[in-house]
């Protein structure tokens, strides 16, 4: 749960915004009640229940996006509705406004906001209000808002770049390790659930060391460039291209069978056997393949792959080797396939 909140920032915010809601707002709650102002009771209730349902929901489906959004429109517009029916005017609002902008997208905030600050006003606007009290809670509400807004934008800046600086190999542009294990879990999940099948290709290139000794290690990166290029040339936008490691990379396919997955590496070894060259020498990889099998983990459908790799360069490198018992046997998959047979 704990890592739960720290991983995830927007179900933090979240849970922050039901804590203090719960406990700021209950007091006001019974207040209330007991000075016979019940229908500003039971607002502070109508918001409590949204707040405390939206956590929940949110703990449950994941869903923060949906939640926040909903939110945002919650918290800001159930304070104008409190300061409306209460006493204490639309102080309420100000912490509101600034949560906003850390539940939704700094451009649906100002929205939400702005909204909210317009219909307080046309409430107070009532003759009751002198202008300048209008005007006074017109420029104070908007720089909170400027404020929120200026905070969140940047924090949101950062936050994606620390994202992207831990999740994408800085070389190749593609994704990294930790993304793998990301998608590895996402993928498991997703074929328990829908029986959808997925595939693992592990590449790694052939005698690399080689072309470092030789050309130098700046040459190498070109080539790993190269071959980046060519495998994303030839995946659909659903796989996923990892590196692994050094000039070790994986790709990860889903919705494909083992005749689905058997087509794709023959096209990549052909692919990067005729257009991956080092200066004027051609360069190969070595394959190795696993289909992910029932309530297999990432681990061991990993290792699979990986021992597969280890075989296709024991045979001789520019080899691709399936796991041991797959579904439907390489040969067997072959037989009778014309676009293979093209
Ligand atoms: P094999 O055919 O058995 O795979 O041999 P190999 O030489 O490809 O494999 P080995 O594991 O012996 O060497 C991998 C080399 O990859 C060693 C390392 O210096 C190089 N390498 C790792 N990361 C990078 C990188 O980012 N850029 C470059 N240019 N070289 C890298
Ligand atoms: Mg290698
Ligand atoms: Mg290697």
């Amino acid at each position: 749960m704990l890592n739960r909140l720290k991983t995830d920032f927007q179900l933090s915010i979240i849970t922050l915004l039901g804590t203090v809601a719960f406990l700021g707002i209950t007091p006001f709650v019974v207040l209330r009640i007991a000075q016979g102002n019940v229908v500003a009771g039971i607002v502070d209730v109508l918001i409590l229940a949204c707040i405390g349902g939206g956590m929940l929901y949110a703990w449950v489906t994941g869903d923060t996006r949906r939640v926040g959004f909903v939110m945002a429109w919650v918290v800001c517009f159930g304070a104008v509705a409190a300061g409306a029916v209460g006493q204490a005017d639309f102080f309420w609002l100000y912490p509101c406004l600034m949560v906003a902008f850390f539940l939704v997208s700094s451009r649906v905030a100002v929205l939400v906001s702005l909204s909210a600050i317009v219909t307080a006003m046309v409430i107070r606007s009532d003759g009751l209000q002198s202008a300048e009290h209008l005007w006074s809670f017109f420029s104070t509400t908007i720089m909170t808002c400027i404020c929120a807004f200026v905070f969140a934008f940047r924090n949101e800046q950062h936050r994606k770049s620390l994202e992207l600086l831990a999740t994408v190999d800085p070389l190749t542009g593609v994704k990294n390790r930790r993304s793998m294990d990301e998608g590895l879990a996402i993928a498991l999940a997703d074929a328990k659930r829908t029986s959808r099948s997925y595939g693992l290709i592990m590449i790694d290139l052939d005698h690399f060391k080689k072309i470092n000794d030789k050309h130098g290690h700046s040459v190498g990166d070109e080539v790993l460039l190269d071959l980046v290029a060519l495998v994303q040339k030839r995946i659909r936008s659903t796989d996923q291209l990892y590196r692994y490691g050094g000039e070790e990379f994986v790709l990860l396919l889903s919705d494909v069978n083992a005749r689905g997955v058997e087509m794709m590496v023959n096209d990549l070894q052909r692919i990067i056997r005729q257009q991956l060259m080092c200066r004027e020498t051609r360069v190969t990889a070595s394959f190795g393949v696993a289909l992910l099998r029932h309530n297999e983990s990432a681990a061991d459908w990993l290792q699979r792959a990986d021992a597969a790799l280890y075989l296709a360069k024991e045979a001789g490198r520019d080899q691709v080797v399936f796991s041991d018992n797959e579904p439907v046997p390489l040969a067997a998959a072959l037989v009778g396939s014309p676009e293979l047979a093209t």
